[in-house]
């Protein structure tokens, strides 16, 4: 059986006593292993910080983003390794801002997502469809393609236990959700796209939705069969709303 995932992406939000104070209210929440794996994604500053306010609870820690190379001259760029020595278990990779605004097109997310696995953490890759590719009735090319590139650069053997986002570009911050049928609907293509590449194993990998999810949708989108968790943005700000997602799951 899969094992539900709530990550929280803080993205560039809060300074330290923020992260800090969140990071240990989460903690407290959520001290043992549960039926549901539970993460949080804080900036990168604030990463040794939030792992000292996390040991000895059962919360993961994970990083928004990932350097495309191992290490070396690349000024402003956190390596894998670097992330997997502060305490990561997880890393983003290709959440749609950074398609969207800093130039991470398909190739080289794929390159982030080798250098995570190559550093032991676990990727999770988001993908997701525009509101101009869903009203073209593209979303399922869409996710597709973005699944099938980083097959491309990686292969079967490279994926390890990856998880993947789902997170249509439409509902990301906007208030607007998916309905569970059409979150749903683009998990099961995910799952069916999963296993041309990997076959029986596709399976197991854990395919998260992500977009608005807050405490009062989140059962119902985590009921669907094929949502095995979420990827939370601003209600992952505050730790009661993350916590009442995590119980829903
Ligand atoms: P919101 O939950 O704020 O819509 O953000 C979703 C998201 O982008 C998580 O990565």
């Amino acid at each position: 059986m899969r094992h539900p995932l709530i990550a929280g992406n803080w993205k560039m939000h809060g300074l330290r006593a923020h992260a800090q104070r969140l990071a240990a209210e989460v903690a407290s929440g959520v001290p043992a292993p549960q039926a549901v794996e539970v993460a949080i994604c804080p900036p990168f500053v604030h990463l040794a910080d939030a792992a000292a306010s996390l040991a000895g609870s059962a919360v993961a820690l994970g990083a928004q983003n990932v350097a495309p190379e191992a290490e070396g001259a690349h000024t402003g760029e956190v390596s894998a390794a670097m992330l997997a020595d502060v305490g990561c278990r997880f890393v983003i990779v290709g959440h749609s801002e950074r398609r969207q605004h800093y130039g991470d097109d398909d190739a080289l997310v794929a390159r982030r997502f080798r250098q995570a696995r190559e550093a032991g953490l676990v990727p999770i890759l988001c993908v997701g469809e525009t509101l101009a590719e869903r009203e073209a009735d593209a979303t399922a090319t869409v996710v597709a393609r973005q699944v099938d590139a980083v097959f491309a650069a990686v292969g079967a053997n490279g994926f390890g236990d990856a998880v993947i986002a789902y997170e249509p570009v439409w509902a990301i911050g906007t208030g607007r959700t998916a309905t569970p049928e059409q979150a749903q609907t683009v998990h099961a293509a995910l799952r069916d796209r999963l296993a041309g590449h990997l076959g029986e194993a596709a399976a197991g990998v854990r395919l998260l939705y992500g977009g608005s999810m807050k405490p009062d949708n989140a059962a119902a989108l985590l009921s669907m069969p094929d949502v095995d968790g979420g990827l939370i943005g601003g209600a992952s700000l505050k730790a009661e709303d993350f916590l009442a997602i995590c119980r829903a799951a």
